[in-house]
Formats: C-alpha cells, structure tokens, sequence
C-alpha cells in the first residue's frame, strides 16, 4: 500500500465524513464537528474490563485518558452480555495465587459488599461468581475515582485519524453530539472486534467462519427452581434433546445463580455458529438467532415441565446484546502458540498469568484441554450427542500449573502508538480458548495502560514500553 492509498482509503480526514442529516435543501449530510471532544495523552476504545483496567492504570501513571464505550455501562460481555464467572485467580493446584492487581481488587470490593462468591481456589470451572449489576456500578465508581479519565458512554468509534502508517492521532466518534473528534498521543484498542486496528489499518486476522468460537445470547431467568424441584428429570441440559422440540443443533449450555437474587438463573444455552462479529449483517443474525432459540428453548420447557400460571419459566432480563466469542485478532510481533499455554512457558516479556483450561465452542458441541494432560469432547453428528475423554498428552513430571501471556502478543505489527489487548490478541486457536477469559483479558488491560504511559512518559515507541508486571508481593 503507498502512503497516498493509506492515506486516501483508511485515516478519514476532518472533510471526508458525511452522514444522514438533512437540511433546508434536503440534502441529507452531516459534516464532522470542528469541535473536538478533547485532547488526551491516552485513548482507550472499549470499556469492558480490559478497558477500564488499561484506562485505570494510564491515569494512576499522570495520564490524561479518555475511555470510549459504546455501550451505556462499563464492563462489556460480564455486564453488557451478563456472563457472571470470573476463573481461578490461582494455579489448577489451588496453592499459587498466580493473579493479583485490580481482577483481585475488585472481586475482594465485591465479596465485601456480597455481590460475589469466591469458589474453592482449585475449581477449575469458575474462581468467583459475581453479581454483574454490582460489578457495572462498581466500575462507574473506579473511573469517576481516578481524576485522568474522562469517560464518553453511548459513544462508538467510528474512524480514525493516523499521520502515518503505525501512528494512530484521532479517534472519530459517533455521538449524541454527531461525529467528533478526540485527539491523543497513544491508543488502545479494547473493542473485542479490533475496530480501532482495522480502522487505523494495521494487520488483522480471523479464522474461517466456520472455526472461530459460536456465540451466545445470554438471558436472566425465573422459575427455574421450582420446575426443578417438581420434576427431577429436568434440566437445561436435557430440553435441548431433539425430542423436546426446541430445534437446537447444539446441546451444550451453562448457567450459574445470580448472586444475590434467589430464585433466578444466568442462562446461557443459545449458540449462533458461523458468525463473524466483525460483519454488520452476521452481528445482526447471531442477536435475531440468539434471541429466537431463546425463546423456543422457554417454551419447550414450560411444554415439556407444565407448571401452574405465573410459576412457569420466565424471562426476566436479555442481554444488552450477545455475548461474541470469537472475531478478529491483531498480527502482533508474536503469536502466542498452543504449546506455550498448554506446556505452561514462560516468557521474559509476561503480562497475564492464567490456569483457565482451553475451552472452544466449535458449532454444535465443545472441546477442553486441560493443562494435566486431560481432554474432554461434547458433539453431535447424526447418531445423536456424544461425550469423550481421553489424554492429549501422556503423564508428566513437569506438568504446569498455569500458563503465561507474552506482551509482544498485544502488539499490532508496525504499531507505533498502540495496543491490542483483550479478546483480540494474536494467538493460535486453541490457545485464544484459554487467553480470551475475562481474568486474563483484565491483565492485558492493565499492562497495556502501563506500557502507554512508559510510551509517553520516556518517548517509547509501542513495541519498547512494557513494565514489568509485579506479579509477587
Ligand atoms: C457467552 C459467553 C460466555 C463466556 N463465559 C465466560 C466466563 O464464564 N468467564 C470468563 O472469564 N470469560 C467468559 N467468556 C469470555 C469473555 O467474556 C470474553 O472473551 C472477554 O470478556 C473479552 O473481553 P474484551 O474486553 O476483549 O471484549 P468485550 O468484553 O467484548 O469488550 C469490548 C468492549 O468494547 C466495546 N466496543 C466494541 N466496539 C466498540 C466501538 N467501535 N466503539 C466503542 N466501544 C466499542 C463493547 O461495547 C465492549 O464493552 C464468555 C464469552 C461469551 C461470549
């Protein structure tokens, strides 16, 4: 690509933007606001936790950071997609607290205030369950704490502005105010879907549809208990069998309690396969499909498990929007490759730990490996659902007990001035089953914010500016 092509095709010029607006004439256009939003040392894009974490620690180092969220709340797939377990913050052993910094401050923050319940340190299926709602208010209060950061909810990136390939100065974001600019001197793309990269032109990959992760609309549910207590046959698990009429392709889900709310149910058993989140129409088909095998789930049970009026299964809240699993990810200077998490290496250059197990979604069924050597496989072909078990690698002495995340795995190839972290960092496909959890994302939030006001503070460029993470003491 020559510089006039980056120029003209991908960095959108204070001229160049033009959307529906009509005036007097009937001409239908909206020129870009020549009032900035603001001028910043930091921009952070996406305001899930790897976001506010990433804006959080740039503001304690002095920064100035705008943290841009397009939703009306922080904390993305937990509180806008409503996913409640944050994993293990220790070793699959449960003797190494191998996690700390703000994932540990915040779920002590919220057992103190009972909107979460710490699970035994070894359970590999789930650290801490959390009472997303207290989790939303919880990072209100982080950001308006932290005098730097200016948050901008309800606002989405829309373009951005680069003065050389690399070198990202503006981001163009869509508000109530129209289109507007905000300046800074470093960026970081906390998007989950890579927008500010794309935007900006640096490397992105994806898989084939057909590999990435399938997607999930998650819901808060009534009634559940009771249907339990007065047939014991019943589960989730069971209604998606063919015979129940629920017409699922799939047959695995998972729920958990909703702390603090008894008698209602986290429920995320819809799967929408062969999506890409990064296009508009296939983002719209898994929010319309999620939607609609949710429904038809409901009405099988209360079909199937006939309760008397009003104490039938009921939805109580939808997800804002549905929970993606899988987009695109960065061309980084490194790809974190399967072996590195499942032999458990180390890296000079670590800035996550984690003991999550791989955990992929593949269309129908699910895979996960585990870091003893184990496996574990659900699917369905025509002869039914199946389960099996087996090793993917033989016994060992040197089993690891967690796996590390390189920073050179959050850094987009010929980046000069940003950082990838979260969902969309560059790693092999097995190895994003385990990386892409919530603990683990938060820590690339916090590093990224880190290394951004290195960056800035001694001239750095991105590649050069990671802090060691105090991961001891
Ligand atoms: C159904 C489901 C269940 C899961 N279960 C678990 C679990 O139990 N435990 C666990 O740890 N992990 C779980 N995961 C995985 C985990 O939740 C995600 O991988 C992780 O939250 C990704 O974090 P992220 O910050 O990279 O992206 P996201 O959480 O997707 O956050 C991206 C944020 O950026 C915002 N954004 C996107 N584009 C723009 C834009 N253009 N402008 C402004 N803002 C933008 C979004 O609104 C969002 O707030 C689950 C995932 C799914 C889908």
């Amino acid at each position: 690509m020559t510089r006039k092509e980056f120029l003209g095709g991908i960095a959108c010029g204070a001229a160049g933007v033009a959307l529906a607006a009509p005036n007097a004439a009937g001409e239908s256009r909206r020129q870009l606001s020549s009032a900035p939003a603001g001028d910043f040392d930091v921009v952070v894009i996406g305001g899930s936790c790897t976001g506010v974490f990433a804006a959080i620690r740039a503001a304690e180092a002095g920064c100035k950071v705008a943290l841009v969220e397009m939703a009306g709340g922080f904390g993305g797939t937990a509180t806008q997609g409503l996913v409640p377990i944050w994993h293990s913050l220790y070793s699959t052993d449960g003797k190494t607290k191998i996690i700390k910094g703000l994932t540990d401050d915040m779920e002590q923050e919220l057992v103190r205030r009972g909107e979460a319940r710490m699970e035994r340190p070894d359970n590999f299926a789930r650290g801490a369950v959390i009472n997303v709602a207290g989790l939303q208010i919880l990072l209100d209060e982080c950001v308006m704490r932290q005098k730097g950061i200016t948050p901008f909810l309800h606002t989405r990136l829309a373009a951005v502005e680069c003065d050389r390939p690399g070198h990202i100065t503006a981001a163009i974001i869509a508000d109530k105010a129209g289109l507007r600019r905000i300046t800074g001197k470093f960026f970081i793309d906390a998007s989950g879907d890579a927008d500010l990269c794309r935007f900006a032109g640096l490397p992105t990959w994806k898989l084939p549809k057909d590999m990435m992760q399938a997607h999930t609309l998650c819901a808060i549910l009534s009634g559940y208990d009771a249907i339990r207590a007065k047939y014991p046959k019943f589960s989730f698990g069971e209604i998606m069998k063919p015979e129940y009429g629920a017409g699922l392709k799939h047959m695995f889900g998972w729920g958990a309690d909703v702390i603090g709310a008894k008698g209602l149910f986290f429920h995320a058993y819809t799967r929408v396969a062969d999506c890409d989140p990064s296009i508009p129409e296939d983002l719209t088909r898994i929010e319309i499909e999620g939607r609609s095998q949710l429904r038809r789930i409901v009405d099988a049970v209360n079909r199937n498990f006939p309760m008397p009026a009003g104490e039938g299964l009921s939805i109580v809240a939808l997800a804002a929007h549905a929970g993606l699993r899988d987009s695109c990810h960065v061309d980084s200077l490194y790809r974190t490759t399967t072996d590195d998490i499942l032999y458990g290496r180390h890296f000079d250059d670590v800035i996550a730990r984690g003991s999550y197990r791989v955990d992929i979604h593949e269309g129908a069924g699910i895979t996960f490996k585990y870091l003893d050597g184990h496996f574990e496989r659900t699917y369905s072909d025509e002869k039914g659902h199946h389960y099996e078990t087996g090793r993917w690698r033989e016994k060992a002495d040197d089993m690891p007990t967690w796996y590390e995340v390189p920073y050179r795995s959050i850094v987009p190839k010929g980046s000069e001035n940003v950082l990838a972290p979260g969902r969309i960092l560059d790693c092999e496909r097995d190895a994003y089953g385990a990386c892409r959890v919530m603990v683990n994302c938060n820590q690339m939030g916090e590093a990224a914010g880190r290394a951004a006001a290195n960056a800035l503070a001694k001239g750095l460029p991105a590649a050069k500016a990671m802090v060691p993470v105090p991961f001891e003491g």
